[in-house]
């Protein structure tokens, strides 16, 4: 286990912003769990590739770093094979690998950064896929208990950008590793329309795997800032979910706000949308600002602090909240000591 005392946090956060901890363990190894001081939520943090998290306030305690690497075929069937992979494992690399050995699954979801022990976080998802399709299971180290813990795909809670890592029991679990059921025979999955219209202009009629990957990867740097130049979290808040009645009534109001109802009754819709209807696109303060490419990604455009973004953060969310009454979510976790935690 590595220990750094006092480390920068910018080169460890996609929004770049500065931001430091008490002390960093790197931790590389499972057996590195056995030594793990207790963890504190009031003051420590688990921190996989940082590509979904805004550091408004420095971390006071200390940082447990997740690098624990490892990937393997574990099992094969006639239909599917089981990979493992170290929570410390970057996830397009991961993805990549799939591919290279014939699994697929994981295409759709090329490119979003940040390691695979943070997948089943925020049940990631993109172009019509989330985790949840390919999740198998989960370990991890009960930061209470200072025991190991499986969890099946069930137990784990996925929901649209949630888990029960994310909002019932955010920072109880340091993930150290997830299995992935992947297809040995390739279905494509491409009921998202930008993607489908991407492979017909490359005149694709019956794609490989790899090519919906590139296909993905085309798409995502055409649309996504990247956050080597330009940081962000990529997207920084949820579609809203709102009962039938209360959308009809919205929909009524603004015809042309994108709607997608779901299969509980629900009708999820677009932040986007609303941002941009609030003519907030390219929005900038400081430099703090709203893409002028995606109304949902909020970039620093130099040195804005965490602060500075999260109060940016908090002037959409009223804007937003004055004229659809709805208040967005952030999809990223905001890393805020200076709030005082229930106790
Ligand atoms: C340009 C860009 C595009 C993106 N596109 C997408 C997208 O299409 N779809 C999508 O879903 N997300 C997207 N994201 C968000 C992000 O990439 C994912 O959420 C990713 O899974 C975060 O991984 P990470 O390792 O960087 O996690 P971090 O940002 O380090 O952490 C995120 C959260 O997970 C927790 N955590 C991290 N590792 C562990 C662990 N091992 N055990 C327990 N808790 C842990 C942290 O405490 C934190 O609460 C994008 C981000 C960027 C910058």
């Amino acid at each position: 286990m590595k220990v750094t005392k006092n480390p920068s946090l910018k080169a460890f956060n996609t929004f770049r912003v500065e931001a430091s901890a008490g002390l960093m363990l790197t931790l590389e190894t499972e057996e590195d769990l056995l030594s793990l001081p207790p963890f504190d939520p009031g003051k420590d943090f688990i921190l996989g590739g940082g590509s979904n998290v805004l550091f408004a306030t420095d971390v006071p305690g200390t940082l447990f770093h997740n690098r624990i690497s490892g990937r393997e075929i574990v099992k094969t069937g006639d239909d599917h094979a089981w990979v493992e992979a170290g929570a410390g494992e970057n996830w397009h690399e991961l993805v990549r690998w799939t591919l290279k050995n014939k699994l697929s699954g994981l295409e759709n979801l090329s490119l979003i950064p940040g390691l695979a022990g943070a997948a089943p976080i925020q049940n990631i998802g993109a172009y019509g896929v989330e985790l949840a399709t390919v999740l198998e299971s989960v370990t991890a180290w009960d930061l209470v208990r200072s025991t190991w813990k499986m969890f099946s795909r069930e137990d784990c809670g996925l929901a649209y950008r949630d888990s029960r890592f994310k909002a019932a029991e955010p920072d109880r679990y340091l993930i150290t590793s997830i299995r992935l059921r992947l297809d040995r025979h390739y279905k494509p999955q491409l009921e998202y329309a930008g993607l489908r219209e991407e492979l017909s202009r490359l005149n694709i009629r019956h794609p490989t795997a790899i090519e919906v990957s590139d296909a993905v990867i085309r798409l995502r740097q055409h649309k996504l800032p990247d956050p080597a130049t330009s940081g962000n979290a990529g997207s920084f808040f949820k579609n809203p979910v709102l009962k039938r009645d209360e959308s009809e009534a919205l929909l009524a109001r603004f015809p042309e706000l994108p709607a997608w109802p779901l299969d509980d009754g629900t009708i999820k819709l677009s932040a986007a949308w609303m941002i941009e209807h609030c003519g907030l696109k390219g929005y900038r303060t400081g430099d703090a600002g709203i893409s002028d490419r995606h109304a949902l990604v909020i970039v620093n455009h130099g040195s804005a602090t965490g602060g500075e973004i999260l109060q940016l953060v908090r002037t959409i969310q009223s804007t937003v909240h004055d004229t659809f009454g709805v208040m967005l979510e952030p999809e990223p976790r905001i890393v805020d000591f200076s709030i005082d935690l229930p106790t």
